[in-house]
């Protein structure tokens, strides 16, 4: 019996040899060196091509490599019945976390112009931004540890869920009725949605109106979350002053892409919150033994909602 790694854009061998490292660990596999298909019972993916998952006749358990499972669940011929996790850890919600309270003390104290500055010699101090009331879009596993960890460090946060929370200090708006009124007094608002068919270009021209003018962007969920022309107008009309991308419709985001020489928009190449390679391969092989011993695996998706 074996595990296969199916991984698009990511290193595979660096993934296998952290899963070999545990005794536990049955027989490896790297795709497309699948070897007899039967064998396969766990594939680890990461952007795999639609339909190959239907080739292993014995699987047990499809594992995505990190938290997201949109390309997972967008195979329209993806094997019945077999369980789907996901990638849920601590590490990568603190992660999340630091990189969004450090995105917003970049804005708030203008740390990236001051090494604009520094490269003119130009001595020009501001004043921080004041405006301290946050937003995050999701407040799952990543939007409620940020959303914690922004309120210790004294910022007014609020929170859009499908379902009500009830999070100390976090007012909890919810439902597509509450959207608006959800980032309607935000200085800065922060998408930790995952991308499903309702949250599609959920940044949209209509989300911006309802911010308050001067309000700040920042996308570490899904590049299809945002509708990148109305992030262009918002950004030439004034209505929003900048926003931080760090996910992209395209990635790599394309040389061309005019993102890249924006002066309002700060890009970062999908870093806010890796996968680290050893956890996720404890957390798979975890599931994997939980399956053969006849339980439900931990961390599963639920293909209906799409999450
Ligand atoms: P969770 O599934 O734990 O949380 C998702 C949150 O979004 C929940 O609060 C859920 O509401 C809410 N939600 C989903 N659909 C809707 C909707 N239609 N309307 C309102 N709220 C909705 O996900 P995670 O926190 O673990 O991850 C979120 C996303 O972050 C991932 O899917 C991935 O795309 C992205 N990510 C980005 C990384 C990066 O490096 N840039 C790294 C890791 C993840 P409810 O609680 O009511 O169910």
């Amino acid at each position: 019996m074996a595990i296969l790694i199916l991984l698009n854009q990511v290193d595979p061998t660096l993934l296998e040899s952290k899963l070999k490292q545990f005794d536990d660990c049955p027989e490896v596999r790297i795709y497309p060196d699948c070897g007899n298909k039967d064998d396969i019972e766990c594939v680890i993916v990461w952007k795999h091509d639609e339909g190959v998952l239907n080739d292993f006749p014995n699987l047990k358990l499809i594992a995505s490599y990190g938290a997201g499972v949109e390309n997972i669940l967008s195979d329209p011929s993806l094997p019945e019945g077999v369980p789907i996790t996901r990638f849920v850890d601590d590490t990568l919600s603190d992660q999340m976390a630091e990189f969004v309270l450090a995105a917003i003390l970049n804005h708030r104290l203008h740390l990236t112009y001051y090494r604009e500055q520094q490269a003119a010699s130009h001595w020009r101090p501001m004043d921080f931004l004041t405006g301290k009331n946050v937003t995050i879009l999701g407040l799952g596993e990543l939007g409620s540890t940020t959303a914690k960890l922004l309120d210790v460090n004294g910022y007014s946060v609020s929170g859009w869920s499908r379902s009500e929370k009830n999070i100390d200090n976090v007012k909890s708006y919810y439902g597509d009725d509450q959207l608006n009124a959800s980032v309607a007094g935000a200085d800065i608002v922060v998408c930790l949605l995952p991308l499903t068919p309702t949250t599609k270009h959920v940044l949209n021209a209509d989300l911006f109106a309802a911010m308050k003018k001067g309000a700040f962007l920042i996308n570490v969920g899904r590049g299809d979350h945002l509708k990148e022309d109305d992030l262009m107008n918002a950004l030439s009309s004034e209505h929003l002053s900048g926003a931080l991308l760090d996910v992209f419709a395209t990635e790599p985001l394309p040389t061309d892409h005019p993102f890249w020489r924006h002066p309002k928009i700060h890009v970062t190449p999908h870093i806010s919150s890796p996968t680290d390679k050893g956890r996720v391969a404890r957390q798979i092989l975890d599931n994997y033994n939980r399956i053969k011993s006849g339980a439900d695996p931990l961390n599963q998706v639920d293909p209906k909602r799409s999450y």
